[in-house]
């Protein structure tokens, strides 16, 4: 199977493409297709993977398949415009550390960067302080990655509204809950609008992360190799 038979927009398989990737690796493979029909998906994946494209991908496509409509009625992609549209975050990405944020981060320029300004990222696990964290915030990007006691802290000062989210993330789930971020987790879980489609990434599949697939999955594809 190569990727050109996923049906993905054509400015991700460009993308892909360019980054010389030939075939999807098999966590992408089976993940892919019924994320992309809006499953829920639990899968057991570690890094090296490739579990990040298993889930960006599809949450890529469905954004800007989502916009197209916005976007052929507002086709200006003009520098510095007065940045008047409406936009919320739709995608949030959980992950234990600022190593990892980082990685997805750069990962999601990779395959956006035929996408013009139709996808907005900010990643606030970065080093910075709180004031850099809430401008990026007050920008409404459409992807948020954050670890969880990030994300609580802005969720509870309401500089991140979570009504308009459509996709959760939570990526190396097992190494967020080693890390104590439960009550972090309960917290965003009680926030979260109903009917998002959530990714549930974890090397390892414990006890503890069933806990969390109770939590914030509904029939979830499972993916197990
Ligand atoms: P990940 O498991 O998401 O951390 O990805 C591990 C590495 O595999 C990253 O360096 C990716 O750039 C690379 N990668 C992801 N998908 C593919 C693919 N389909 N073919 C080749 N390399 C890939």
């Amino acid at each position: 199977t190569s990727f050109t038979s996923l049906p993905l927009d054509p400015r991700l398989l460009q993308a892909i493409a360019t980054l010389n990737y030939s075939t999807p690796t098999p966590v992408q493979q089976s993940v892919i297709p019924p994320a992309l029909e809006g499953k829920d998906i639990l899968a057991r994946a570690k890094t090296g993977s490739g579990k990040t494209a298993a889930y960006l991908l599809p949450i890529l496509h469905r954004i800007l398949t989502s916009q197209q409509d916005v976007n052929n009625a507002n086709s200006n992609d003009g520098e510095g415009g007065s940045g008047g549209s409406a936009a919320a975050t739709e995608a949030l990405i959980l992950v234990p550390t600022r190593e990892l944020a980082d990685q997805v981060y750069k990962v999601i320029e990779q395959y956006t960067t035929f996408c013009g300004k139709q996808i907005t990222a900010v990643n606030i696990a970065r080093n910075i302080s709180d004031s850099i964290q809430q401008s990026l915030l007050l920008s409404h990007p459409k992807i948020v990655i954050s670890t969880p006691s990030r994300a609580a802290i802005h969720f509870n000062t309401e500089t991140l509204s979570l009504e308009s989210l459509k996709y959760l993330v939570i990526d190396e789930a097992d190494l967020i809950l080693s890390y104590g971020h439960e009550n972090d987790m309960q917290v965003l879980s009680g926030a979260l609008p109903k009917g998002i489609q959530t990714f549930l990434m974890s090397a390892t599949l414990t006890d503890d992360v069933e806990g969390l697939q109770k939590l914030f999955c509904r029939h979830p594809f499972v993916y197990k190799p």
